[in-house]
């Protein structure tokens, strides 16, 4: 039976590869996903075969229960909260990690297989004490993330006094708790005692995180979840969970490095650091009599006998849900000759890719859709770029000004396009909380409307005068 479940272990692990690979590009993403799930169906059936297991109705308990929970928020979590999701799912993990590794305390027999060597015998305690410190910070973080995300409070960067000391003397302490519970693993105080500190950190190191960091976090959070899973890998001598926490790990930190570029943060800065404080002027300094508003019908004279249009989608797309009525007035402008190409910021809307999977929806083609760094050089050729609810990833102070808190984040240089039109329901800031000069702009025109409705009026007016 062994031999079987090894096996099945190796496949599971073959295809969380393919799943990855699978997830690595938009259009093979969904069969990288299943392909990942069937892996982790397999593992689950490898687990129940296992003679170790003595009584199948909690694990039936705990699958029913966990499955309906997932499918249930899956189902009907809106994309715009997709991130928010995310969190409580790196939680969970973090928080399953404890109780499975929490449980091998209570049952040495687990930790401590008959015929294990000392080297084994310190490994599994010494994993069984990184669980409890990883799963501890990654569970307490991760709501601490979720309840920023979700603006239930901790809005923008929280101080906490002594903060460095505070986070100092917890690390201490998990690192005590850790080397008494690998000297007496009988003692389960050591390791609840490892978990109390550690989710302590967790809310202390999360806290103080605001505004535009929150992606790293998330990023870094989801990698702690697998590091928590992998080290109950060698708690159980799993092999599945070591190698599947471990490419969690891997690509979380992968993903980790990429946010950090997008966002022009260094991951200590984000880590250790609260984000830049800078200088932050004033809305009525900033926009004082200098906002141009426009209207559809304005719009569609100033789109007649354009060559290039480029749009800049963000959050508010998401939330208005405009992504459809965006490609119908891009269809409208190509069928007229004219080139039409969006331009994609990293972290535009709320998560890595989100901006990708809505346009994906309104079957935007892929090719259309340009990052960053391919399309600012050519910007300066580019007649119109709507802005569709996006405001911190093309705010120019980002590049232009040092004092701001965004400072160095890259951005899509849209202020050098010939005309600039705005479209969000009002001068009201982003998820960074600070104004934006490109709203006052000479060459920016403002149309205030949710972005669905305004583009369905601009495609009107577009009809009415071809
Ligand atoms: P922002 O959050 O900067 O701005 C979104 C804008 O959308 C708001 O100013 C809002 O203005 C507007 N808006 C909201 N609803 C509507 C609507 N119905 N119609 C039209 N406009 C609307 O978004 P960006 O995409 O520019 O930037 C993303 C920000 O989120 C960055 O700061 C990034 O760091 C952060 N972030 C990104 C994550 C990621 O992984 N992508 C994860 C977490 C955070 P108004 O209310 O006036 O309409």
């Amino acid at each position: 039976m062994q031999n079987i479940i090894n096996v099945a272990y190796l496949v599971a692990s073959i295809l969380f590869i393919y799943g990855m690979k699978g997830l690595t590009h938009p259009r093979t993403a969904v069969r990288g996903n299943l392909t990942g799930a069937t892996g982790m169906g397999l593992a689950m059936l490898a687990v129940l075969l296992d003679p170790g297991v003595e009584k199948y109705q909690w694990i039936i308990i705990g699958l029913l229960v966990g499955g309906s929970v997932g499918a249930v928020l899956a189902k009907r979590v809106e994309m715009t909260r997709m991130p928010e999701l995310v969190a409580l799912f790196n939680g969970f993990g973090g928080l399953a990690s404890i109780l499975v590794a929490g449980a091998a305390v209570y049952k040495p027999s687990i930790a401590l297989p008959v015929g294990y060597t000392t080297a084994q015998y310190y490994q599994a305690n010494i994993a069984t004490a990184a669980t409890g410190l990883i799963g501890g910070v990654t569970f307490f973080g991760s709501l601490v993330a979720f309840i920023k995300l979700a603006e239930i409070a901790l809005g923008g960067s929280v101080r906490i006094p002594g903060k460095t000391v505070i986070n100092a003397l917890l690390v201490l302490g998990c690192i005590a708790f850790g080397v008494l519970l690998v000297m007496d693993p009988s003692n389960s105080l050591y390791y609840w005692g490892i978990v109390v500190l550690a989710s302590i950190l967790g809310v202390t190191l999360t806290v103080p995180i605001g505004g535009a960091d929150m992606p790293v976090v998330i990023a870094l959070l989801n990698s702690y979840s697998g590091l928590a899973a992998a080290a109950t890998g060698f708690v159980l001598s799993n092999n599945v969970l070591i190698i599947a926490g471990s490419l969690v790990g891997a690509s979380g930190l992968i993903l980790t490095g990429i946010m950090c570029k997008a966002m022009n943060r260094s991951l200590t800065n984000v880590l250790f650091g609260a984000m830049a404080e800078g200088e932050i002027a004033s809305a009525d300094e900033v926009y004082a009599g200098k906002v141009k508003s426009t209207s559809a019908d304005e719009i569609s004279m100033l789109l007649d006998g354009v060559s290039r249009v480029v749009i800049v989608p963000g959050y508010g797309m998401a939330v208005a849900q405009a992504q459809h009525a965006v490609r119908d007035m891009a269809n409208l402008l190509e069928a007229q000759g004219v080139e039409v190409e969006y331009a994609i910021h990293p972290v535009a809307g709320r998560m890595p890719g989100h901006m990708n999977v809505l346009l994906a929806e309104a079957d935007v083609p892929y090719e259309k859709l340009l990052e960053m760094d391919q399309i600012n050089p050519t910007l300066e050729q580019v007649d119109v770029a709507f802005v569709v609810g996006a405001n911190d990833v093309v705010n120019p102070d980002a590049r232009t000004n040092p004092d701001s808190p965004i400072a160095g984040m890259p951005i899509i240089d849209v202020d050098k396009c010939r005309t600039v039109v705005v479209i969000k329901r009002s001068l009201s800031p982003g998820f960074a909380g600070i104004p934006n000069p490109l709203f006052a702009m000479d060459n920016t025109l403002m149309f205030f409307a949710d972005a669905k409705k305004a583009f369905q009026e601009i495609s009107a007016s577009i009809k009415e005068n071809m």
